[in-house]
């Protein structure tokens, strides 16, 4: 079974991380296919604070080969600093590899991801300003750089001075910004490329052969399923499609390369910033949710919404996804409330709905139809096997799983790596990790 997706099945911030980290022992490759540094973990690593926005988790482990799909847009700048971050604390980048074809961002794209959102003033997306939407449209309208690009000097000059000369234009007389110094970029990214080349290659043709070969290869999504540009709740989206079907455009590898498909599920909800959320708990329980949950954005400290699962949105994401598990996460959180409601359908106008519609205008309008379930109300974070979870836990699990139609495979308890619990019993034994799993970016 050596295709093995994990995602998120929510809004993003679902405990990816730490889940990528259980899987990554048994792994030989581990592939991001979508996404920009919007994501990703800050890893404290003895007493050192490391952020890889970037470059998949895999690259901690000397075993795995990390590769930067196609699908990513790579900022120059950004991953040569993470590759150093990583040397300066004796990790080998060696084993790191980029497509070539993966769009690049560069400076730019910052710019106007900045000036555009201004323009847009109130009503702007909220974006992380990283210049990842910019690039991503350049890719649709086949202007942008790859990173194939940086391999040939004569190429990367000509394509890149056109680029910037045009950025420009748009700059100046659209947002009336300061315009670029076209030299010393142009110098930088020569500089950039020097240091890049030996990691740029056919990735998907290393995908191919690592399957091939049957070996177990992990696609990591970044961001969530709400969040994927066409299949999200638009607009309010990222601009790219962490959804499965994003695995094969993102890496190369074939729709029938994916053996397993694994959405990370909160067992609660959260979401990062504007637009509908219908069982948001905009209350006491949202705030002890926020609270004991930790639910607050790494680098901009803002809080997360919460709210109760909405079974609707999972089977939502096991149909686009088409899950073959659940990874459900934070039941920890949970302890703390002596009831527990779960939303199994929507109301619009009066009228139920088992489906999440496709109109945004119409999602807007939905209101939770709720069915309750009592807590467990003790500490669970020491348990690491099934059936030593208290049975309302066991059963909120199963209900979940009802619902969702697939199996739930790994509950997680706790933000270590040993509480957790690995359903089909096969329990690791809790690795030392050097490594310690913190918080995302939203977007
Ligand atoms: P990602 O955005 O999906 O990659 O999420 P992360 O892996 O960065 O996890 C988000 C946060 O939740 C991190 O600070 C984790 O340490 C924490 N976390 C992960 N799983 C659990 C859990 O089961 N319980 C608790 N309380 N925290 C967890």
């Amino acid at each position: 079974m050596p295709g093995i997706v994990l995602l998120g099945a929510q809004w993003g911030d679902e405990g990816k991380g730490k889940v990528t980290d259980l899987l990554a022992d048994d792994m030989h490759m581990v592939v991001r296919y979508q996404g920009g540094n919007n994501a990703g973990h800050t890893i404290i690593c003895e007493g050192r604070i490391l952020k890889l926005h970037l470059i998949p988790s895999g690259i901690l482990y000397p075993h795995i080969v990390s590769v930067v799909g196609n699908g990513v847009v790579v900022n120059p700048r950004v991953i040569l600093e993470e590759m150093e971050n990583l040397r300066s604390l004796g990790i080998s980048t060696d084993n790191l590899r980029i497509s070539c074809n993966a769009h690049l961002i560069l400076p730019c794209h910052e710019v106007l991801d900045g000036l555009s959102d201004d323009a847009r003033g109130g009503g702007g997306l909220g974006t992380t300003r990283r210049g990842i939407g910019p690039a991503y449209a350049d890719k649709a309208m086949r202007v942008g750089l790859r990173a194939e690009d940086l391999l040939e000097r004569g190429v990367l000059r000509e394509k890149a001075e056109s680029l910037f000369r045009e950025k420009n234009r748009v700059i100046v007389s659209i947002y009336g910004g300061e315009p670029l110094d076209v030299r010393r970029e142009l110098e930088r990214l020569e500089e950039q490329a020097e240091a890049l080349r030996p990691f740029i290659t056919d990735t998907s043709h290393l995908v191919r052969e690592a399957l091939s070969e049957g070996r177990n290869v992990l696609f990591e999504g970044a961001q969530g399923t709400l969040l994927d540009l066409d299949h999200g709740t638009y607009p309010y989206v990222t601009s790219s499609n962490p959804t499965a079907g994003g695995v094969c455009t993102g890496s190369g590898a074939g729709p029938r390369d994916l053996d397993e498909i694994i959405g990370v599920a909160k067992a609660y909800l959260t979401r990062v910033g504007e637009g509908p959320f219908p069982t948001e708990q905009d209350n006491e329980v949202g705030s002890a949710m926020q609270e004991k949950g930790r639910e607050f954005g790494t680098t901009t400290g803002r809080k997360r919404r919460c709210g109760w699962l909405d079974l609707v949105l999972l089977r939502y994401a096991v149909r686009v996804n088409t899950l073959t598990a659940l990874a459900v996460t934070k039941l920890d959180v949970l302890s703390q409330f002596d009831r527990l409601k779960i939303c199994v359908a929507y109301r619009r106008k009066g009228r139920p709905m088992k489906d999440r519609p496709a109109s945004s205008a119409a999602f807007r309008e939905c209101e939770p139809v709720y069915e309750e379930m009592p807590g467990w109300g003790c500490d669970i974070s020491g348990v690491t096997r099934l059936e030593e979870l208290p049975g309302e836990a066991r059963r909120y699990l199963e209900f979940i799983q009802d619902a969702a139609g697939v199996p739930v495979k790994i509950i997680s308890v706790g933000p270590d790596r040993s509480q957790t619990i690995m359903v089909d019993g096969e329990v690791r034994t809790p690795r030392q990790g050097r490594f310690l799993f913190q918080d995302d970016l939203p977007l």
